[in-house]
């Protein structure tokens, strides 16, 4: 199975993204996996002129690996592979600290696209896609997970020191516990303790989190609040607060 390698000695978090570059986001290293030749190297082509370093492979099993030594600051997952389950590499890749994911699916998959959803993909594109658009897409998942680059940022603290959500860590630590949250969770976390106490409904979360709306996902949104609660632990109930009919709030108060 062919492989790109090519990584680049700069890494996004101190690289400036030059000129024409600006628009596409932030730039960093991108896994793609695909088994799908032509889209493949038509994909790895566009990633390449924007800017970003780039490793592919037709294999799931190769894609793992890749994963774990290649350090892709984002992964592009066709779920369609012929070795090995795409959700596994996006389970996987959730394991490995969160990387985020865009996946590719074809558009009759709208199970895949739930199950991976709640799995923790942080964007969709469809079959057939442009380019251009999974580019800027790229761009911006790769801007909304780099931590900021000023370090004033604001620390927020709730409930008494239990909940400290900081922004431009990108951390989110519970009782002094990390909650290692995936991008969808932390959007939701960092929304709910926006405004404490006041409910936000799935329609309104999905908007917040991922910036545009997306046929289905208001259902996986219930997914990712379980999983959120489960890693805030025995309080996750209390601390994301379902209020029936409407959604979700944070149910502690923030510090002064
Ligand atoms: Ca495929």
């Amino acid at each position: 199975m062919e492989t790109v390698w090519r990584r680049f000695p700069a890494t996004r978090r101190s690289r400036a993204c030059p000129g024409e570059h600006q628009h596409h986001g932030s730039v960093g290293t991108v896994l793609v996996i695909e088994d799908d030749r032509d889209i493949r190297d038509l994909v790895r082509r566009y990633l390449e002129r924007a800017g970003h370093a780039v490793l592919s492979t037709g294999s799931g099993v190769e894609g793992l690996s890749l994963l774990a030594r290649g350090a892709p600051d984002l992964v592009v997952l066709d779920l369609g592979l012929p070795d090995l389950d795409g959700l596994e590499v996006l389970r996987e890749a959730g394991a490995a600290g969160g990387v985020p994911v865009i996946v590719l699916t074809a558009r009759s998959d709208v199970d895949d696209r739930i199950r991976g959803l709640s799995l923790g993909a942080d964007d969709y594109v469809t079959k057939p896609f442009s380019p251009t658009e999974l580019t800027l897409r790229v761009g911006a998942v790769l801007a909304r997970t780099a931590p900021a680059s000023s370090s004033d940022g604001a620390r927020d603290s709730y409930g008494g020191g239990r909940l400290v959500i900081d922004e431009a860590m990108h951390r989110a630590v519970l009782d002094g516990h990390d909650l290692d949250l995936t991008l969808t969770e932390w959007g939701v976390l960092t929304t709910l303790s926006s405004v404490p106490g006041r409910p936000f409904s799935r329609y309104e979360l999905v908007n917040r989190v991922r910036g545009y709306e997306f046929a289905g996902y208001e259902r996986s949104m219930d997914s990712h609040v379980k999983n959120l609660r489960h890693k805030l632990g025995p309080d996750g109930v209390q601390i994301v607060e379902t209020v029936v009919g409407v959604g979700y709030r944070l149910g502690l108060r923030r510090d002064q």
